[in-house]
């Protein structure tokens, strides 16, 4: 993998490997400027940034960029 399919930034690292017979089968990506985790083997409507549903897809991931940020929920304490 060159670039993150999520947001197109190339700051990709390498997490996990899974092997059979020591062949690498398939391997988990981590983008560090977008958070997104993905592996590999999964379907183009995943990883091909034009084939996913444009929603999930980021133009920037600069905060400042966003047209609001969502407050986390209160916490609730239980009893
Ligand atoms: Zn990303």
């Amino acid at each position: 993998m060159n670039s993150c399919p999520r947001c197109d930034k190339t700051q990709i690292r390498l997490e996990h490997q899974g092997k059979e017979q020591g062949k690498v089968v398939w391997s988990i990506f981590y983008c560090e400027d977008c958070g997104y985790s993905f592996r590999d083997s999964e379907p183009d409507s995943v990883l091909v940034r034009d084939q996913r549903r444009p929603f999930f897809n980021l133009e920037s991931t600069d905060p400042e960029d966003y047209p609001f940020m969502m407050a986390p929920n209160p916490r609730k304490k239980s009893a």
